[in-house]
This record gives structure tokens, C-alpha cells and sequence, in this order.
């Protein structure tokens, strides 16, 4: 079975519990919290404009650097997880819309084994022409930042919460539980649901079968929450549960040099790529095991460009733990150095057995090196690079 490194968000859920259990032994083991090195700016600055990156995502750090003028390596790695439900259930007459309700509501929605503690900061908004009350909560002692969002439908008989969450522990900012917030506010429960257009964020979901629609933001993926113990007979208008995650919860940036009289060729690509270490931002651990897979390398003026895919993989109580990336590479020669830059980005198909669409495309990760990358990659774009 594969699980992703780290259960993200799995350790704060109850479901399923055997999944929850292993997430509860590697949330010891694989330190989602394990402290970057020391940072060194002004050496990393010599290559990266760290500056730049920050500004345009403040989740970058700076994981490892170990850099001189002869060779050189430096990884940063960008991470964050958030998962934001909508749930919709039968809205029963005593369904009283109160804060009290509100509060009872939320610490007993996901059972006992979601023990959340009550974080104060509760409000009051107003979803789809409905009275909504906002309650805020954490778990697993703060590092998990929850709001709930509670409102009933009187038109369709039906209560919905929407249910935000971030791990801060994996560096979230908090603030995209107000990102959720602003997600919530433009649920449409009732006709018309129509989504297309004129809405604060460009990826819609809507299902008439259901009976409900959203928008959330570019990369933030929303599909039916499948789950077999909640659902055995499937999703139905009257009762059901929306799932959105983060397509890119986790980016990497591997560049590395080294002096050289060798020219750029595929022989030296494929040296730095499987001179790759077996390490992870995420996963410290002796046994951790790397593989890479090259799927192409082609000619682009003066560099080299190649695409793949990385699969670490540990094995632990005899099941292996997995995770996934594609990549997009550059090799390209400064005088008489040669340079590797690889960008990454985790692709994930299935989530506490559940099958989810988290798969990053190639122009997805092409457009991250060329877009987000490499423009922020001093010593390439010195070199004449594209
Ligand atoms: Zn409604």
C-alpha cells in the first residue's frame, strides 16, 4: 500500500483508523517538523535570489547548502498542506442554528478520535443568502488549525459545513484557512448553482446531482470525498462530501555545480541526476531509498533539458512507504563550471485509500522551473540561458 511520507493531514483524521495509527507511528518517525539547517543566505543569494522566491511564496526554505566556488549543492524545498471538505447531511428539525450548536457540531463531526480543542475567534457570515456561524478549533496539540463553518438550507432540507483545515506543523500559513473562508462564502446549496464566471476564483465545481457548487483557486483540486464508511451507498444529494486538496503541496529546488573540463552532454546530465542523494525535507532516515526514472533529455541551444520522475520509497512494519515527483532538469555549462537545476513537484493519486487526483502534469512542472525557477537563477541567466 502506499501512503504518502509524512500523512500530511492523515494524522488528524480518524479515518481510517489503521491508516491513522501508522500516520501516528511516522508522525514520530519522519519529522514533518525537523529543523532545516542553518541558513546562509548570503551564499545561497550568490546563486538563488532567495529574496525574490520568498516574495512570491514565503514557504520557501532553504533545507540544505553546502557551497563553494569548485562544486556546489543547494535545496530548497517549499511545503504546505491544507484540505477543506464541504459536507452536506439531512438538516433535522432541531437543527437550531446557535453558537452552542455550532461548537457541539464541530467537536463532535469527525467522532471521538478527533479531539478538537476550541480556539475562541467564532463569527458569523453569511453563505449563499443563509446565516453562517464560524468556529474555530486546533488538534493534535496546535498543529492543526481547524474552522468550521455550519449553515442550513432550508430551501433543499439540508445543513452544510464546510470544514478548513491547515497543518502548521508542515508550515502553512495560516492564513489560507481565510483563503477557505472565502471559499465557504461562495458554496451555492441551492439553485441556481451555476458557478461559471463572475466568481472571486477560477476553478469551479459544480454537480446538479448533488446539488452544490464552488470555486477554489488555480491548483487547488476538488473531487468527491469517496469514503466508504460514510458513503456505503455513495453520495447522494441528501447526504455527501466534497474534498479539496493542494495540488502542489510540496515543490523541490535541487542545484548543484561542479568545476569541469567536460562539456554539456547526456552522459553529464544523467551523472548529476542519479548523484542525486537519497534525502527529503520531509524523510530523514538511513532507509530511505531514491530511484530515479529519465524519461527524456533534449538539446536546447546550449543546455540540456530533461523530464522524469523520483519515487523515494522506506520501508517500515513491512510496508513501504511512498512518494512520488516529476521533474524537469537543466544542465548548462558558465565558463568552466557545469550546473544542474532540477525542479520538482510532488504527484500524489491516492490519499487514506482513497484514489485522488493530485498528479501533476509535465507542463505543470515545466512551467514551475521555467516560470518560478529559473528566472530567480542567477548564475543561469548570467550564463545566457533562456
Ligand atoms: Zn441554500
Amino acid at each position: 500500500m502506499k501512503v504518502h511520507f509524512g500523512c500530511p493531514a492523515g494524522c488528524f483524521r480518524s479515518w481510517p483508523v489503521a491508516l491513522t495509527l501508522r500516520c501516528l507511528v511516522l508522525s514520530v518517525l519522519l519529522s514533518p517538523g525537523a529543523p532545516a539547517e542553518e541558513p546562509r543566505q548570503d551564499s545561497v543569494g550568490q546563486y538563488i535570489d532567495t529574496g525574490t522566491l520568498l516574495l512570491q511564496d514565503s514557504c520557501w526554505k532553504v533545507v540544505r547548502q553546502d557551497v563553494t566556488a569548485d562544486r556546489g549543492r543547494i535545496k530548497l524545498h517549499n511545503n504546505r498542506w491544507l484540505m477543506f471538505f464541504v459536507h452536506w447531511r439531512p438538516l433535522k428539525a432541531t437543527a437550531h442554528l446557535t453558537f452552542e450548536y455550532a461548537r457541539d457540531h464541530m467537536l463532535n463531526f469527525w467522532g471521538p478520535a478527533m479531539p478538537f480543542t476550541l480556539s475562541g475567534g467564532e463569527n458569523e457570515i453569511e453563505v449563499a443568502g443563509h446565516r453562517a456561524l464560524v468556529i474555530n478549533g486546533t488538534i493534535y496539540e496546535g498543529r492543526i488549525a481547524t474552522r468550521f463553518i455550519v449553515w442550513n438550507c432550508p430551501e433543499t432540507g439540508r445543513q452544510f459545513t464546510a470544514d478548513c483545515n491547515v497543518n502548521l506543523a508542515r508550515g502553512t500559513p495560516p492564513s489560507l484557512l481565510d483563503v477557505q473562508q472565502a471559499i465557504a462564502g461562495g458554496v451555492r446549496c441551492h439553485a441556481p448553482y451555476a458557478v461559471a464566471g463572475g466568481t472571486a476564483f477560477p476553478e469551479h465545481f459544480l454537480s446538479n446531482e448533488w446539488g452544490v457548487s464552488l470555486s477554489v483557486p488555480d491548483k487547488w483540486h476538488t473531487e468527491k470525498f469517496a469514503s466508504k464508511e460514510w458513503f456505503p451507498d455513495g453520495i447522494t444529494y441528501t447526504s455527501g462530501s466534497l474534498w479539496t486538496l493542494l495540488t502542489t503541496s510540496e515543490k523541490r529546488l535541487d542545484l548543484r555545480w561542479q568545476r569541469s573540463d567536460d562539456e554539456v552532454s547526456a552522459a553529464e546530465f544523467r551523472w548529476f541526476l542519479h548523484e542525486l542523494p537519497a534525502d527529503s525535507a520531509v524523510v530523514r532516515d538511513s532507509t530511505l531509498t531514491l530511484q530515479v526514472y529519465l524519461d527524456t533529455v533534449f538539446s536546447r541551444e546550449a543546455f540540456l533539458e530533461g523530464t522524469g520522475s523520483l519515487r523515494y520509497s522506506r520501508s517500515l512494519d513491512d510496508r513501504t512507504y511512498e512518494s512520488h515527483y516529476r521533474f524537469d532538469a537543466i544542465l548548462w555549462k558558465d565558463v568552466d563550471r557545469l550546473f544542474f537545476l532540477m525542479a520538482s513537484l510532488v504527484s500524489i493519486d491516492e490519499f487514506w485509500g482513497l484514489p485522488v487526483n493530485l498528479v501533476v502534469s509535465d507542463e505543470m512542472v515545466s512551467r514551475f522551473l521555467w516560470d518560478e525557477i529559473v528566472p530567480q537563477t542567477k548564475t543561469f541567466n548570467s550564463a545566457g540561458g533562456k
